[in-house]
């Protein structure tokens, strides 16, 4: 036990412990079943969801309910089910890749496919009763019922913690009374159960609730109109009233005042598999893109062939490819978590919750960066059609649009920013993740002389490695020093927060690609990864230049003087290659191996 346990890096660890391409899970290490399940979903999107795009963009909500249904015959809502609540009881990368490859025909389904089966499903199979579990989870997993969440409202959504939904204990003690408005609801429309939080009486904490709802008998809840969005237009997106709603008191979820631990919990879950849930989007997009701009000929040249697409091209492809590399590895390292601490004699339920919060760091690193690089490669796909990019009747303008909603919920992408650092701070206070230790040597280092350290050229990534750990160095240098010169009121330097968060994320996202090129290579050849090398050095290309920038802005706000240099000097050396990568002949290579295959082929 206690090996498996120090096998298993903690959450958080990535930063300060070496990570072993062996360790790292890829979507090239895909089990039979898992690769069964993906085919699956694939051919269930291509027959239910994509010819049908016209009519989500109509916002023709019955369809999507009526697709869920589809979903649910197929077994897809109840992957991550266990099957004592008739689930499929499958693991964590499986419950993500169904995320990922069900997703990228239509945000209105996703996000329908999203609410239902993450936040509207787990918070029962991760805190309900065995009771609760028994009455409601197989209705879920069979689609026979659909769930929304009902958390944010006029006045709370950022701080969720604020609403003013009340639920009052009835005389008899039997019920309670809820009474409140939440807005912005995910399946409002055609949901049969509602999660429900309001506060008791004048709690700290909010409750969680299980709330039937089945259209008919109203029971204080009226629907709002269905709101008219900028993208997602056939998800139901509705607001909720709730007027003396009784609920029985066994439908209270966890204890009184758990409510906030329930939705925090229930998003950590919710923001992998956001991150998920846009990675084949990514992909359709580029394959779409490609396929255009090599039939689209202007100065009787294809556009695929001008440097100026190829750029983007490359760019987009690996993005995607850095994104599904630590997607899947934090994944994985959920999954192996949690059969952890079953072993360790917890139960399932127990163990997911642990598994996830662990990984609550990578969950929110994962939300942000992906959310942001499915927006720039939509972005990019109208650039590359061009005027025809800007017309409803190609697919990159509903991409936009749909993309843009992953930017606001499961948690802002600014709120995640804060949580991801604020998270990994308490994680070294309590002694989970030692940053202290690392970040003395390095303030050492910074005093010491330089050393030069030439990679080993014939070593594959020996730069791309050094440079890695440079980076690791960099964020405990500007973390540290803002953790010393501000203390406790760090959380009040939001702009501080943010770049550290930014520099997190790169670290993360670049070297999760670079594992799995190296692991790839290994069983393989560095000639057949050839394209997947020259995306991991150009995914780290870019992100040596945004923690230059983040770490420069950072020092010289909170450091001053002698202090101020040393810093700055040990930021240019952290973020100096022995020998620069040519990024254009990096990205040459890509685009011409996605041309030649017309599809993102990774
Ligand atoms: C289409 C759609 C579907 C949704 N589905 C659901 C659902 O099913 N269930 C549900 O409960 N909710 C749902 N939401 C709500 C969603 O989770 C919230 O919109 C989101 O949490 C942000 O809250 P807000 O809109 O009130 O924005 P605010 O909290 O008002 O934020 C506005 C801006 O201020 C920033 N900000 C806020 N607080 C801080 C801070 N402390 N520091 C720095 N910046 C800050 C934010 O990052 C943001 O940029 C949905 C929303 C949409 C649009």
């Amino acid at each position: 036990m206690a090996t498996e346990e120090k096998d298993i890096l903690r959450g958080g660890q990535f930063l300060v412990k070496e990570t072993k391409c062996e360790d790292v899970f890829t979507p090239e290490d895909f089990s039979e079943e898992q690769a069964m399940m993906k085919d699956s979903v694939m051919e269930f999107n291509d027959r239910e969801i994509i010819p049908h795009k016209a009519r989500f963009e109509a916002k023709d909500y019955a369809l999507t309910e009526d697709v869920m249904r589809k979903a649910g015959d197929m077994g897809f809502l109840s992957v991550a089910v266990p099957e004592a609540y008739g689930g499929m009881g499958m693991g964590f990368v499986s419950t993500v890749l169904t995320c990922d490859y069900i997703s990228s025909g239509t945000g209105s389904f996703s996000t329908a496919f999203g609410a239902h089966t993450g936040i509207g499903t787990m918070p029962i199979t991760l805190y309900g009763t065995e009771e609760q579990k028994n009455k409601y989870v197989p209705k879920l997993a069979s689609g026979e019922w659909f769930g929304a969440y009902c958390l944010t409202e006029p006045g709370a959504g950022s701080d969720a913690n604020s609403g003013k939904t009340t639920a009052e204990l009835s005389a008899d003690g039997k019920s309670y009374k809820i009474n409140g408005q939440k807005m912005w609801i995910s399946n409002a429309g055609f949901c049969s159960l509602m999660i429900v939080f309001a506060r008791i009486e004048g709690d700290k904490n909010i409750t969680g609730f299980i709330v039937e709802y089945d259209g008919k008998t109203p029971n204080g809840i009226t629907l709002g109109e269905e709101e008219h969005k900028l993208g997602i237009r056939a998800s139901s997106t509705r607001q909720v009233f709730f007027n003396d709603t009784v609920v029985p008191v066994e439908n209270m979820l966890a204890g009184r005042g758990e409510g906030f631990k329930i939705a925090m919990n229930a998003l950590n879950v919710g923001r992998i598999k956001l991150a998920a849930a846009c990675l084949d989007s990514q992909r359709r997009i580029l394959s779409t893109a490609v396929n255009y701009a090599k039939e689209r000929k202007q100065f009787k040249t294809p556009i695929a062939d001008f440097g100026a697409i190829k750029v983007k091209l490359a760019e987009m492809a690996a993005s995607a490819y850095a994104g599904e590399s630590a997607t899947y590895r934090a994944a994985k390292n959920i999954e192996d978590r949690i059969a952890m601490r079953e072993a360790a004699g917890n139960t399932h339920q127990e163990a997911e919750l642990k598994g996830v919060e662990e990984y609550a760091i990578e969950c929110s690193i994962l939300k942000v960066a992906v959310s942001e690089d499915v927006q720039n490669c939509a972005d990019e796909g109208i650039q590359i059609f061009g005027g025809m990019g800007f017309s409803e009747e190609t697919p990159m303008e509903s991409a936009w649009r749909d993309a843009r909603i992953a930017r606001i919920y499961e948690g802002t992408n600014e709120i995640n920013r804060m949580l991801a650092v604020g998270m990994l701070v308490k994680k070294a206070m309590k002694g989970h993740v030692d940053l202290l230790g690392p970040a003395s040597k390095v303030q050492e280092e910074l005093m010491g002389i330089p050393s030069f350290e030439t990679p080993d050229y014939s070593e594959l990534f020996s730069e791309e490695k050094i440079m890695i750990a440079k980076l690791k160095k960099t964020f405990l240098m500007v973390a540290g020093g803002a953790v010393q010169k501000y203390g406790p009121q760090l959380e009040d330097h939001q702009q501080l927060l943010i770049a550290a968060a930014d520099i997190l994320i790169e670290i993360y996202m670049a070297e999760s690609a670079i594992l799995r090129t190296e692991k790839n290579v290994k069983r393989t050849s560095e000639k057949e990864q050839s394209a997947q090398i020259a995306m991991a050095k150009l995914y780290l290309y870019h992100a040596v230049d945004i923690v230059e920038e983040k770490g420069k802005e950072s020092i010289i706000s909170f450091a001053e003087g002698d202090e101020q240099r040393m810093m700055l000097m040990g930021l240019k050396r952290f973020t100096k290659y022995a020998n620069y990568p040519d990024i254009v002949d990096l990205r040459i290579e890509i685009a011409e191996k996605v041309k030649a295959e017309g599809k993102y082929c990774f």
